[in-house]
């Protein structure tokens, strides 16, 4: 056993990481799958949208051969549409809302649909969006992820020049760093942002760390307003004897060099651990497995019922061979030489439900062992709790307490996004960003209260 990186051929490597949902081909199968949608009224689609696109508008829009207006209906709820359209887990929001699933027939293929128009938009450069003309305030917003986004193209569209403060040197956030490559492909998301700044009246500065070379207070007397929207931090920490082992890493890690590095430089192992069942588990396991390790097994403390991931995204792993260890919870990493040799977990049973409504696991006392020479850690991820507190933002376990959705307790400055909900999906910060932008026009009205 052991990790290296280049395993395949760059053909593998091509094959393996194409695109999962490929897009329409031809605008007359557009069309046709457009016709299939019924146009409810009140359509539930629609409501379980984060952001309340228009879904039944938009799909009529692609059916009369108005795809820019679909863009546009589109874009004009959720400015990373485009985006959303790949990587929402759409089986758990609009399409798993459509009628046709009570008559046990397939949904509209919205997503689908939606990446039509969207990509069709982006690849014309169709200017959908205007600015208001300038109002003379100016707002910083820390963070280029879909939340900063939103909010930044929300603010530019009503005349407020805004300035980008990413730490990373790309924006796009977790779209652009943390998901699966076979979803969506980091010059998708570079695309995707320099398509929504095309607006204008925003700029971006790169490589600006909030609490290193950023400082809030600097910002506070340069603005009229701030919006944080700086995300989440590390990932959760196992706590277990063993884990500065060589070959013990962290999901988002790993997923950030294979975006940032490219498929050939990502050292993987042959048997690999991964450790959760959230999403970011699921596109850490399946792209170890086509970066060619030989056995992915991730392990999750409690059962199928109570897994963060979507069955989708569970039957996207086991297509892809990855092997799932219920109720086992990991004890401690053994190595030689300083690497990894064996995974020991501890079986688990599910006790009461816990504050989050999931029965909770407890252990059995009966352990087992896995031979492995790669442990991915994808537990979930911390808040930022020591940057919150020296910021003197009121938080909850490091995450930024917000009244109003948006509101925190430092006057003319508001938050949004994952460092304020822990972390979700990429639509539910779009809608964040675009609360923020709401309350930042009230507040620079002057008639906040
Ligand atoms: Fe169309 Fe389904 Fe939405 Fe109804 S619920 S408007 S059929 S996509």
């Amino acid at each position: 056993m052991a990790i290296l990186n280049n395993r395949l051929s760059p053909s593998a490597y091509a094959e393996h990481f194409q695109d999962i949902h490929p897009p329409f081909e031809t605008l007359d199968a557009a069309l046709v799958e457009a016709n299939r949608c019924l146009f409810c009224y009140d359509a539930p689609c629609t409501k379980l949208c984060p952001t309340s696109i228009d879904v039944p508008k938009f799909i009529k829009q692609i059916a009369t051969g108005n795809v820019r207006g679909s863009a546009h209906t589109i874009l004009s709820a959720n400015i990373m549409g485009a985006g959303c359209s790949k990587v929402c887990p759409v089986e758990k929001l609009c399409e798993g809302a459509c009628v046709f699933n009570l008559m046990h027939e397939p949904p509209i293929n919205i997503a689908r649909l939606q990446r039509y128009s969207t990509e069709k938009a982006m690849a014309a450069r169709w200017p959908l969006f205007t600015r208001k003309p300038p109002t003379g305030k100016r707002v910083a917003v820390v963070g280029a992820g879909p939340a900063g986004l939103s909010c930044a193209h929300a603010l530019s569209r009503e005349g407020i020049d805004v300035t980008l403060y990413e730490r990373e040197p790309k924006g796009g956030g977790l779209m652009t760093y943390g998901i699966a490559a076979y979803k969506v492909t980091p010059e998708f998301c570079e695309e995707e942002v320099q398509y929504i700044l095309s607006l204008g009246g925003v700029t971006i500065q790169y490589e600006q760390t909030l609490g290193a070379n950023l400082t809030l207070e600097t910002l506070q007397a340069q603005y009229d307003a701030v919006y944080l929207a700086f995300g989440v931090g590390q990932a959760r920490q196992l706590n277990i004897p063993g884990e500065a082992l060589e070959g013990v890493v962290d999901a988002l890690s790993f997923i950030y060099q294979l975006r940032a590095e490219g498929f050939s430089a990502v050292p993987v192992g042959d048997k690999v651990a991964v450790i959760g069942m959230g999403m970011t588990a699921i596109d850490a396991a399946t792209q170890a497995r086509r970066l060619g390790a030989s056995e992915v097994t991730l392990v999750y403390r409690r059962t199928q019922d109570e897994m963060p991931c979507t069955q989708h995204e569970l039957d996207i792993a086991k297509l892809d061979g990855c092997q799932v260890i219920w109720l086992a919870a990991p004890s401690e990493v053994l190595g030689l030489d300083g690497k990894v040799q064996q995974l020991v977990c501890e079986r688990m049973e599910l006790g009461e439900p816990d504050a989050s409504g999931r029965r909770s696991p407890k252990p059995t006392g009966e352990t087992f062992a896995m031979h492995v020479d790669m442990v991915i850690k994808a537990a979930g991820q911390e808040p930022f709790g020591a940057l919150v507190s020296n910021l003197s933002l009121a938080h909850k376990q490091g995450r930024v307490q917000v009244a109003d959705k948006t509101r925190t307790n430092l006057p003319g400055v508001f938050a949004g996004g994952d460092c304020v909900n822990g972390g979700r999906e990429v639509v539910d910060a779009v809608q964040a960003g675009k609360d923020g932008a709401a309350s930042i026009l009230i507040y620079l009205a002057g008639s906040h209260s």
